[in-house]
């Protein structure tokens, strides 16, 4: 026997709720249902009451939906109205855009409208914000770029390949399987849109496993009836440029990433600035003792290094860190490498290169410049991060390799990264070197002529200081000096 009371009956989680029980069965008024039928009342004459009653009258239900305002639609109802002018239009509850995918809308509106005659086909459906801002569907990659940090290859239980090749194998594997979804959901016919070209104008491959479906497939070609009109901030801007452009390679290789965040950052100058982690206090100090070693005239002991890095960690407000003794290890790790990499070389001062391209200049500045034992010159760029992918073979690299040449024919260019603990040598054969030399020229034509388009990426948008001003910039000329 259970001495416990028996559980109040709760109907669901809200504590203060109080079940009330149905009301005592009462004699037939006229006009009630009879004993059997189902009456129905729907309250809400929105999309979803308009639904449920129209589900419900199409399997025999009696249904009565109450409206409390005299029009049906609820937030996506719309009224007409008389303009000031006399002609008349629609006031609605705001725009709406009804996707692809929400197969039961469309299958509602098809009791009315069986070819979906009202509906507006659009190529795009911006979001713009007050700010000037504005956000694409249209931008949204339909192929998910390849994960900047792919698992190490072997790692992954089952797959065959590389790590990236089994991000790609998984990818068409999830085409394939959406395929099946709609075709599940087809009822007499599937059709599948895929574009054909991509946004640089290069044929895009349709998926390999519609080949499979042989001639059940029909083929057909659509011209967009509608082409979108240019976006805002791609528009160029009226830039009057007093003198020569003059820019350093990394301002440069900037551009090559993203046109818009160059002209926030190198030619309004609102970059904007990020919050300052403990980590990159800790690259800050690094890059402090790396100047100080690249100066000295005398070798630099052990001793001389850790007082120095402790210096300049003291000097970043890492002294009382809770990890100050781990940012110690990796600075030291770092700068031990560097030490280890220019022992034996022989240090020249290192000055700044010029490139000139039919007037314009581009500055090169070397973190330091060795002479190797074997006569070697070296000129080297150093980081204290790691190195990315892109890194060696962008236009940056490019015009360090074009001005040693230039400046120090026989010599290397070099990339050091200080976390990788790696020096690489920059090797672009003489056809990438011409390539990267034509694109740095038409750079910096783009630049005078005032494009900056914005280079779009749901990976590094996010992390742009220019995120939340990246958009359109006011009407009329905008002056500047840069040399
Ligand atoms: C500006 C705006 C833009 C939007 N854009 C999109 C879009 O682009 N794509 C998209 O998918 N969705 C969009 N939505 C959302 C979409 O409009 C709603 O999700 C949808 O219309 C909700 O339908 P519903 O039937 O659930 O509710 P509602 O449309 O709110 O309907 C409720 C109805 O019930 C009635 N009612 C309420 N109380 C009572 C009562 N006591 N007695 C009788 N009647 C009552 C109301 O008058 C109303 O007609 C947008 C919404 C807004 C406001
Ligand atoms: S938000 Fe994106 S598109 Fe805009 S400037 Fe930054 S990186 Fe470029």
């Amino acid at each position: 026997m259970s001495l416990r009371p028996a559980p109040r009956l709760r109907p669901g989680l809200d504590r203060r709720a109080v079940f009330h029980a149905p009301p005592a069965p009462r004699p037939a008024r006229p006009g009630a249902p009879a004993p059997g039928e189902r009456h129905v009342v729907v309250v809400g004459g929105g999309i979803a009451g308009m639904t449920s009653a129209l589900a419900l009258a199409e399997r025999g239900v009696r249904v009565t939906l109450l409206e409390r305002t005299d029009r049906l639609g609820g937030r996506v109802r719309s009224w007409p109205v008389t303009l000031a002018d006399g002609s008349t239009s629609h006031m609605g509850r705001g725009f709406h855009a009804f996707f692809r995918q929400y197969y039961n809308l469309r299958a509602v509106l098809r009791r009315a409208d069986p070819a979906l005659e009202r509906l507006r086909p659009l190529a795009d459906y911006p979001l713009v914000r007050a700010g000037g801002g504005a956000d694409s569907f249209a931008g949204i990659p339909r192929t998910p770029p390849a994960p900047p940090c792919p698992a190490p290859d072997g790692m992954i239980a089952g797959a065959e390949g590389s790590a990236l090749e089994a991000f790609r194998a998984g990818q068409a594997e999830e085409q394939e399987c959406l395929f099946y979804v709609a075709q599940s959901r087809a009822r007499d016919r599937l059709i599948l849109y895929a574009p054909t070209e991509k946004s640089n104008g290069h044929n895009r491959p349709l998926s390999p496993f519609l080949d499979r479906l042989g001639t059940n497939l029909t083929r057909r070609s659509v011209v967009p009836a509608r082409p979108l009109p240019t976006a805002a901030e791609a528009q160029g801007i009226e830039l009057i440029v007093d003198g020569r452009l003059q820019f350093g390679a990394a301002q440069i290789a900037l551009y090559e990433s993203c046109p818009r965040r160059f002209f926030y950052t190198h030619v309004l100058q609102v970059g904007g600035r990020r919050t300052a982690t403990a980590f990159m206090h800790l690259h800050e100090a690094v890059r402090a003792v790396v100047e100080g070693v690249i100066t000295s005239d005398c070798p630099i002991t052990e001793r001389d290094l850790e007082d120095s890095t402790d210096a300049a960690l003291a000097g970043q407000g890492l002294a009382d860190h809770g990890y100050r003794a781990e940012f110690r290890d990796l600075a030291l790790a770092m700068l031990r490498f560097l030490l280890a990499n220019r022992a034996e070389a022989v240090a020249e001062a290192p000055v700044a290169l010029s490139l000139n391209f039919g007037g314009e200049e581009i500055i090169v500045r070397p973190d330091e410049v060795l002479v190797r034992p074997d006569g070697v010159r070296a000129v080297r760029r150093i980081r204290t991060g790691h190195r990315r992918s892109a890194e060696s073979k962008d236009v940056g690299a490019a015009a360090l390799m074009l001005a040693v040449q230039q400046a120090f024919p026989g010599a290397v260019a070099e990339l050091v990264h200080l976390s990788d603990g790696e020096t690489h040598v920059l090797a672009l054969s003489d056809r990438e070197l011409k390539g990267r030399k034509d694109k740095l020229a038409k750079f910096l034509g783009d630049i005078r002529a005032g494009r900056f388009p914005a280079e779009v990426s749901s990976r590094t948008c996010p992390n742009c200081p220019a995120f939340f001003i990246c958009g359109q910039t006011p009407d009329g000329p905008l002056q500047k000096k840069f040399a």
